[in-house]
């Protein structure tokens, strides 16, 4: 909670955390004028447990109010104090005064007439607005009728340039808060008859750039307590942070993990993921190796297929042995267009292949014992199929990286 006061000629802030804890900072001289309080309430979606247990400690209250209220935000996905019906009258009054809950709001929902994706646009407190994608099961999948995968966002824009993804073209504007991330599932499933059975971090945004509330958002959503969703089921996916790679595995982090590979040649990643130049892929598949010996979990390569760039003889090879080096999958994804976001330079040059080639491209891995699964274009037609997330018109302010 932010608290503005004007007293005298000086203005002062002071900053009350969740716990109580204040400090108190002089930021002005003014002229005299009559005090001035404007206040910030702190919003309770996202935060732990434990720093909900500051928070009601802070308001003199007993420490187990925290996991009531907790389930309440997470598991009952309620939008007042007013519903928090097995809390006394008094402490839900307290609360409304001190704290908000605020769920991003859902300015549109556009649904697929191909298949059953939908995409929703978010409008968050401070008036960004972010996209995440609920994606519809293969059809083969034996619980298809009860399965919906949401694809989350992690930052409003990018820094990281790939060059096949619209979400670069918006630059970067700031990370998410963990708040703003578990609020996109919990609107999601509020606005859903199926339950969100898993969670793919790989809407917009590089998650290991926003790590901590990440994992933040990681911590809240798998709480048995609240929305309980198994950490098996959740996939973070990174370009190639090859230091927060070997970081997931050092701190056994029990949620899946991807990388975005496309290629194997340093030369032609780094033209396609300028983060090449930072983490070569040897070194990347250094940390990955790394990580699957050490949790002793599986991890996905995603590959999309570029005409002329990744997907010769030559290229098959290298994936194959690097395939062999780790326990991992391969995920071959077709190219979607981003025609639609004017690309200018490499991304405009770029072209996918024709089905039949990736069929044949997972083929050849399959024959070499390399366990493959071709994903599907789902959502093609409102722009939210892989890579295509980027929203239209949104204030750029790019930052390097
Ligand atoms: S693919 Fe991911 S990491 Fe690369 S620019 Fe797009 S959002 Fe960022």
């Amino acid at each position: 909670m932010l608290v503005a006061a004007q007293c005298g000629t000086t203005q002062y802030e002071s900053v009350i955390l969740a716990g109580g804890t204040a400090f108190r900072r002089a930021v002005r001289i003014e002229s005299l004028s009559s005090i001035r309080v404007i206040m910030k309430k702190t919003n309770l979606i996202g935060l732990t447990v434990e720093e909900l247990e500051a928070f009601v400690i802070g308001l003199g209250e007993p420490k187990y109010r925290a996991a009531q209220i907790f389930s309440w935000l997470n598991k009952f996905r309620v939008h007042s104090f007013e519903q928090m019906s097995n809390l006394p009258q008094a402490f839900r009054d307290h609360c409304a005064e001190t704290a908000s809950i605020v769920f991003p709001d859902i300015v549109t929902q556009q649904q697929s007439k191909l298949d059953a994706t939908r995409k929703f646009l978010f409008k968050l407190e401070d008036g960004a607005h972010i996209e995440s994608v609920s994606i519809p099961p293969r059809e083969d999948a034996v619980d298809a009728d009860k399965r919906q995968t949401l694809c989350i966002s992690t930052q409003i824009g990018c820094p990281l340039d790939c060059q096949f993804c619209a979400t670069a073209t918006m630059g970067f504007i700031r990370n998410l808060t963990a708040g703003e991330i578990v609020g996109q599932v919990l609107a999601v499933q509020a606005a859903s008859e199926k339950p969100v059975t898993n969670i793919v971090f790989m809407g917009m945004g590089e998650p290991m750039l926003n790590y901590d509330n990440v994992m933040k958002a990681v911590d809240v959503l798998t709480a048995h307590t609240g929305f309980a969703i198994s950490p098996r089921r959740i996939t973070i996916s990174t370009a190639g942070y090859a230091t927060m790679i070997r970081r997931m595995a050092d701190e056994d982090r029990k949620v899946k993990l991807a990388l975005s590979l496309h290629s194997l040649r340093d030369e032609v990643r780094r033209e396609l993921m300028p983060i090449t130049k930072k983490f070569s892929v040897n070194g990347l598949l250094d940390a990955l190796e790394y990580y699957t010996k050490k949790t002793k979990k599986s991890v996905m390569l995603e590959y999309i297929l570029f005409d002329g760039l990744n997907n010769t003889a030559a290229d098959v090879a290298l994936l194959i042995k690097a395939a062999r080096r780790m326990d991992c999958r391969v995920n071959v994804i077709p190219f979607h267009s981003i025609a639609f976001t004017n690309p200018h330079g490499m991304s405009a040059e770029l072209r996918g292949v024709k089905p039949a080639e990736i069929e044949s491209f997972a083929a050849k891995l399959r024959e070499a014992g390399v366990p493959v699964f071709v994903r599907n274009s789902a959502g093609v037609d409102i722009d939210a199929a892989c890579g295509q997330l980027a929203v239209k018109n949104e204030k750029q302010k790019k930052k390097s990286m």
